[in-house]
């Protein structure tokens, strides 16, 4: 089945380490924005149209910006044009600030039943640093009313590795969280863009981000932390409790097929890939009709290894006679020696037949691909 994202651009502030296409400042009204990804959705065509599609996620941007109606309207038109089961996890990220008991009501109602929420920390100080529009009272509180209006499936976003953070208070945050009763975390590694506020301010030395080694270790306890509280470590950077695993985006990771609406949405059906033009104004002079696309077309050697690459971010691992049996001698095995030498370090566990990542190799996970996909 496929998987379906549905991109909104918009943001009250962008925060100091994003570098996302979107378009920050208060009071839009995204109406006319909603219109065009209406369009865009009835414009799919066969064979896309009718097929059926088990995941629905609102990513952004900040898609609690959308009113619930406005969120009912772009499923009416999903419904309408893809075959929804009953079941299909249907998910929207949320910051705080626009959480409370009426909105969610009004999401439920119109078929969310899946909540990330985008706390980051709970220290105001390193909230304000990032130029988060809420408070750590207020992040507990959505996820608070979000566990009391039912949502079935409620995540929290965290990043570690910010400026100033220290150990104990990251892993007291991350146990209050748990206690708020969240089913899944993602546990995100700071990523310094030099586009951003953020990237800024530490070339001009006004901030220094968390060494590596300390990092890493954080990383560890944090990790630990979330199993010894009955989370499964499923993903390079997400944890889930039984039954909450990201059925989206494990779509990116298990090489299937999703298709996204939206400026600046990616997609990927039947081995071709395309993204759409990051042009807001462009998508709503054209009423999200005719949308600009960029077509990326990865040979069939190209797409093998990244699906390699993309299975071994899951904690199974990939069997490497399901991507051969996938893509036939367009898959080539990583070298042996290769494997060799990173099962030595530590790095990768299996055998030639099977591969996965150990604890350390997910936090080294870029210099294990880059040695099994040179
Ligand atoms: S809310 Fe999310 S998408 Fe928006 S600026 Fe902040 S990090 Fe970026």
């Amino acid at each position: 089945m496929i998987g379906v994202y549905v991109h909104v651009p918009y943001c009250t502030v962008r925060c100091s380490y994003c570098d996302f296409y979107l378009v920050a400042g208060p009071g839009r009204d995204p109406g006319a924005y909603v219109d065009a990804l209406c369009n865009e959705i009835s414009a799919v065509e066969a064979p896309l149209l009718g097929r059926p599609a088990d995941a629905v996620h609102f990513g952004g941007g900040t898609p609690s910006l959308l009113q619930p109606a406005q969120v009912g309207r772009v499923l009416d038109r999903i419904r309408a044009v893809f075959a929804i089961p009953s079941g299909a996890e249907i998910a929207l990220e949320a910051n705080p600030e626009d959480v409370d008991a009426a909105r969610l009501r009004g999401w439920i109602a119109a078929g969310v039943n899946r909540l990330s929420v985008g706390v980051q920390s709970l220290e105001d100080d390193l909230l304000r640093m990032m130029r988060r529009p809420h408070t750590a009272i207020e992040a507990m509180d959505a996820i608070a009313a979000a566990r009391r209006a039912g949502v079935s499936s409620l995540g929290a976003d965290l990043i570690l590795g910010l400026p100033g953070q220290t150990r104990a208070r990251t892993l007291n945050g991350i146990a209050q969280v748990v206690d708020l009763g969240v089913d899944h975390v993602s546990l995100y590694l700071l990523e310094v863009h030099s586009r951003t506020r953020l990237g800024r301010e530490v070339a001009l030395g006004r901030r220094l981000p968390m060494d590596e080694e300390t990092a890493s270790a954080l990383y560890e306890e944090a990790a630990g932390l979330l199993e010894c509280r009955g989370f499964e470590h499923y993903e390079i950077s997400n944890f889930a409790r039984p039954g909450h695993r990201s059925r989206h985006n494990s779509k990116y990771w298990t090489d299937q097929d999703y298709l996204g609406f939206g400026p600046s949405a990616h997609s990927y059906v039947s081995g071709r890939r395309w993204s759409n033009a990051p042009r807001l104004d462009d998508y709503l002079a054209r009423g999200g009709v005719g949308t600009r696309r960029i077509e990326d077309d990865p040979s069939r050697s190209a797409r093998a290894a990244e699906a390699l690459v993309a299975g071994l971010r899951l904690t199974e691992g990939v069997v490497l006679a399901l991507l051969r049996g996938r893509y036939g001698a367009d898959f080539s095995s990583p070298p042996p020696e290769a494997v060799a030498d990173l099962v030595g370090a530590g790095l990768l566990e299996g055998d030639h037949e099977h591969l996965r990542l150990t604890r350390r190799g997910r936090l080294l996970s870029n210099e294990v691909f880059e040695r099994l996909v040179p």
